[in-house]
């Protein structure tokens, strides 16, 4: 473990304690989510030093979807990056937070003509998906007033089809992915060639060949193939039509320890070795990484409600289940977590590990976060932290049950362990929770 690590959790020791005997969480409010605002700023600063350039010019986005919060975003945005979007809700959030049109990119596969036309006037980037969606931008830049300012970069998403990783799910890169003009495909790379001369105005290329469970060498190809089409529509056009490659985001996270690894470092290394044109200043490029970025740098802490027993099997029932960690409830395979077992103090507790199951707090007999994890033995009134929960976790909550969505807390611990802590999103209350259910609308009629 590198000091960095170490750091992390240090940090996050101490920020437990805290949100307990801050009372944060507690009987009242039994489930919260914690994110490190240090954690943050050095994952920014990674990420920046990790494609740094003399003479290239590098925009970082972050993936919103990942922590669709506004005051992360903002954070994020004071530290230099923007924002990708695949929403009109999404976009919101990002002009929410003030990040700059420059520095927004929308990707949605299912953008509507009215979501082209606002990002087009927002000057935000647009990376189309496929030829559809091309021809109605075709309409929107001819229908542009005489005069308007020079249109916003727009590009086009191909999909490498260079294969998949391990979670099939997060692949974007199959042969037959719903994402991006199919490269391979009989005729395709024709068409882009077509398309990017018929278009002086096209000047991006977009991939995203997926996200956790793609390793890095895959990753690599994917951006090598969007980078070889892009020498061949400029080699074509006779001009650096192509000026900017958007690399997408899809770093995979380490979700057994704090380790970071592979780092931004890694994967940047790997680029440069595999795609040095990348970096020799022809090309400006934009990432997108989401995960990555947050999960390290997040925990949902909870209450143990209740420590029973079935079948020989100690169950400790928590206040954390499929409503803030669905993918890892419903694909427990695919997205294993690290749960710590915490005494009534918020303390790391001791003790023999014995082979038990957390489960959250959903009516329905899967709601399990671990199922046969050694952990000291969980207790009524005890706590659990489910870490490297900071990205898609909290943020994408599931309103199983009606259980409102939890308030999240941003720390920043000093170096005596004293901690602070702002808020990010306040709890759901009961009357929003019914507002939000058709409350304050009329009951419908018997026929
Ligand atoms: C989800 C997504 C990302 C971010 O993926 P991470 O795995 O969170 O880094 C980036 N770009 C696009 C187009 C995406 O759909």
């Amino acid at each position: 473990m590198d000091v960095m690590t170490d750091e992390l959790g240090i940090r996050r020791g101490h920020a437990l304690r805290a949100a307990v005997e801050q009372g944060l969480v507690g009987e009242a409010e039994p489930v919260v989510g914690l994110l490190d605002v240090t954690g943050i700023e050095r994952s920014a600063t990674a990420l920046h030093a990790a494609f740094a350039t003399p003479g290239v010019a590098v925009t970082h986005t972050f993936a919103v979807k990942a922590a669709s919060l506004v005051p992360v975003l903002g954070l994020l945005g004071e530290c230099g990056l923007g924002a990708e979007v695949a929403s009109p809700g999404e976009l919101a959030l990002a002009r929410a937070a003030g990040i700059p049109a420059e520095r927004t990119v929308l990707d949605s596969p299912a953008k509507t003509v009215a979501e082209l036309r606002e990002a087009l006037a927002l000057g935000i980037a647009v990376n189309a998906d496929n030829p559809q969606e091309l021809t109605r931008i075709d309409a929107l830049v001819a229908a542009a007033p005489a005069g308007s300012p020079v249109a916003p970069p727009v590009g086009l998403r191909v999909n490498p089809q260079v294969g998949g990783g391990t979670i099939g799910a997060m692949s974007t890169a199959t042969a037959t992915s719903k994402f991006g003009v199919a490269l391979r495909d009989p005729g395709a790379e024709e068409w882009v060639l077509r398309a990017y001369a018929e278009r002086p105005w096209l000047n991006r290329l977009h991939t995203h060949t997926g996200s956790q469970g793609v390793p890095l060498d895959l990753m690599a190809a994917g951006v090598r193939a969007a980078y070889d089409l892009a020498e061949r529509i400029n080699a074509a056009a006779g001009r650096q039509q192509v000026d900017t490659l958007d690399i997408g985001g899809g770093l995979p996270v380490n979700f057994r320890s704090d380790d970071v690894t592979p780092s931004f470092a890694d994967y940047a290394r790997v680029l440069r070795a595999e795609i040095p044109g990348l970096f020799d200043g022809r090309y400006g490029i934009v990432t997108e990484f989401g995960r990555s970025l947050l999960a390290k740098n997040g925990t949902v802490l909870a209450r143990v409600e209740y420590a029973k027993s079935a079948g020989g099997r100690p169950i400790a029932v928590t206040h954390a289940g499929a409503q803030v960690a669905t993918r890892t409830v419903f694909v427990p395979e695919a997205w294993p977590i690290r749960v710590l077992a915490l005494d009534g103090k918020g303390r790391e507790k001791g003790g023999e590990p014995v082979v038990q199951d957390v489960a959250g707090p959903c009516c329905f007999a899967g709601d399990l976060v671990a199922q046969g994890r050694a952990l000291p033995l969980l207790d009524e009134g005890d706590y659990v932290a489910l870490l490297d929960t900071g990205a898609y976790y909290f943020s994408n909550h599931f309103a199983y049950n009606s259980l409102p969505r939890p308030a999240v807390h941003a720390y920043t611990a000093g170096a005596d362990g004293s901690v602070t802590f702002a808020p990010v999103r306040t709890a759901q209350s009961q009357d929003e929770l019914v507002a939000e259910s058709g409350g304050g609308l009329p009951a419908l009629r018997r026929g």
